[in-house]
């Protein structure tokens, strides 16, 4: 499938192109989960899919994820393509309580220190630039595959 001219109007019309580490906030029609939507040649089409097409110049096969999690976004700076199980790692990650920045080896270290005793939860958070929630999660074994 190839955007006319048109389209591609249509669909540069409906978000406001900010820098290029920020989102770009799509204020078109989305599909109920924050997706933004746009029908092209009576198929509805991703946005994000959209934004891949005209940056890269190829559809996505596979999904294109977003590392900053705002489905709203359209800056292909902010998108990935990732596989089926890339999707879920991503979105099991994202619900473990906010500790997707910290590396496993970040995580370990996080947990190393908090063992001994030596660093409050808050003084930890800000070593590691995360929230005191995230600490604490950590700290109680609750994110999995430490
Ligand atoms: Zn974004």
């Amino acid at each position: 499938m190839i955007l006319s001219a048109r389209q591609e109007m249509a669909f540069l019309d409906k978000f406001i192109k900010l820098g290029p580490d920020d989102c770009w906030e799509w204020l078109g029609a989305d599909n109920g989960k924050g997706y933004g939507e746009l029908r092209i040649q009576g198929h509805k089409c991703y946005a994000h899919h959209i934004a891949w097409y005209l940056h890269t110049g190829d559809w996505p096969s596979l999904h294109v994820l977003h590392t900053c999690d705002n489905p709203a976004c359209v800056n292909p700076n902010h998108l990935f393509e990732g596989t089926n199980r890339d999707n879920i790692n991503d979105k099991l990650s994202k619900d473990r309580g906010g500790s997707r920045y910290l590396t496993i080896a970040q995580r370990r270290e996080l947990l190393a220190k908090s063992q001994l005793g030596l660093f409050s939860e808050r003084e930890l958070a800000k070593q590691f630039g995360v929230t005191r929630g995230c600490v604490r999660h950590i700290t109680l074994g609750k994110v999995v595959h430490i």
